[in-house]
């Protein structure tokens, strides 16, 4: 997307700084809530067509700020009605966007970075290393540009129902950006989605989730995948500076502020790595008394991993043996996995990488790059 860098773009602004830009040009605040649904509800991008604002200020908003939209580079269409978008991120690299039709709802994984710092050893966007952060335009205009181009439900109601932050990147270490985006897919004045269905999903930057807690009490899922440090430092290395039972405190307090809803404890099945009963076992234990759900996700391979799939056998029994034990568990099914679309598949292209490595000790992973 490219900016023209006098004019402000009002895309990805929260509603609190559109109504500062607004008092500091003498209109009144109020007019925020108009721009936003021109912009949200009706994917306006031209100043002209706000009808309901007056002529003086749309041409203020036209001298003064602009519209811009990432673009679009690509459209991939999966078997099972999965969409795929990759859209551009500068110097040639991309970022990927992935919708999930369902029965009852459609699901919209979106990025938050080019490329992710935490190099969690079993991920295709961890190998591809970092090179920056996401605009808030950059992160709604996923959002914006999927409910424009998909078709409505068969019951009037906007594709995109839900919204997870699974794709590329770490939302919580772009702070800064996300909360702009998820106060606007909460608000009234733009797409109004209820909290419970727009989930962040964090590798566990702990300082953050206490922060997200106050500032936008949105869905947390946590991707936990090990029951013990030791298997955690490896696979996941951001455990190393934010150990597991710092982690779960965090989360406990993060689900007392949300009434006790539960949090989804996201936990890839890697072969012979973390997927025995006696990991299982470990993990109720941990979990168990808790407002925590559990949800299994079979690994998705990429190219330059050795890690395998669980066996759907092996899978069974470890969501059976957190259930004995008490718990809330799921398996997540592999969607649009034809396209690369499935989780943790997505590399989009980074180039340029900044690479920050968490890890020193990888395993089950050439140390090549996808
Ligand atoms: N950075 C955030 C969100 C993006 S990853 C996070 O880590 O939570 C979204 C989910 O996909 C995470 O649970 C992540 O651990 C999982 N994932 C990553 N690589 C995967 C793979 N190869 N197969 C299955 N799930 C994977
Ligand atoms: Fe980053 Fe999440 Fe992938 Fe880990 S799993 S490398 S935190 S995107």
């Amino acid at each position: 997307m490219t900016a023209n860098t006098d004019k402000i773009n009002l895309l990805g602004l929260s509603q609190d700084d559109l109504e500062q830009f607004l008092v500091a040009r003498n209109e009144k605040p109020f007019r925020a809530r108009q721009i936003l649904q021109w912009i949200y509800q009706r994917g306006v991008n031209d100043f002209e067509a706000m009808t309901d604002l007056s002529k003086a200020l749309r041409a203020e908003l036209y001298a003064n700020a602009e519209i811009v939209a990432p673009i679009v580079r690509s459209r991939h269409d999966a078997n099972d009605g999965c969409v795929k978008w990759l859209f551009a991120s500068g110097s040639g690299q991309s970022v990927e966007t992935v919708f999930i039709p369902e029965e009852d709802r459609g699901t919209l994984c979106i990025s938050s970075q080019v490329g992710c710092a935490l190099d969690c050893s079993f991920c295709a966007t961890g190998a591809q290393g970092f090179n920056r952060n996401l605009s808030s335009a950059e992160i709604i205009g996923q959002v914006r540009h999927a409910i424009a181009e998909l078709p409505r439900r068969s019951n009037g109601e906007a594709a995109v129902s839900n919204v997870v932050f699974m794709g590329m990147g770490e939302p919580l270490a772009n702070y800064r950006n996300l909360v702009p985006v998820l106060e606007l897919l909460v608000s009234d004045w733009s797409y109004g989605l209820s909290r419970r269905r727009v989930t962040v999903s964090t590798s566990g930057i702990v300082p953050h989730i206490n922060k997200l807690a106050d500032d936008c009490n949105v869905a947390l899922a946590v991707s936990l995948h090990a029951p013990n440090d030791e298997l955690r430092n490896q696979i996941v290395p951001i455990n190393k500076l934010h150990p597991i039972s710092t982690l779960l405190d965090a989360c406990w307090d993060y689900a007392k502020k949300r009434s006790n809803r539960f949090i989804t404890f996201e936990y890839v099945m890697l072969r012979d790595v973390n997927d025995s009963l006696a990991h299982a076992n470990e993990l109720a234990e941990l979990l168990k008394n808790k407002p925590a759900k559990v949800n299994l996700i079979p690994f998705n391979p990429f190219p330059g991993s050795d890690f395998r799939r669980s066996s759907a056998e092996t899978i069974r029994h470890f969501q059976s043996r957190l259930r004995d034990r008490g718990l809330v568990a799921t398996t997540r099914r592999t969607r649009g996995d034809d396209i690369n679309a499935a989780c943790g598949q997505l590399a989009g292209k980074v180039s340029d990488r900044v690479k920050v490595r968490l890890g020193e000790k990888r395993i089950g992973q050439r140390m090549s790059s996808a």
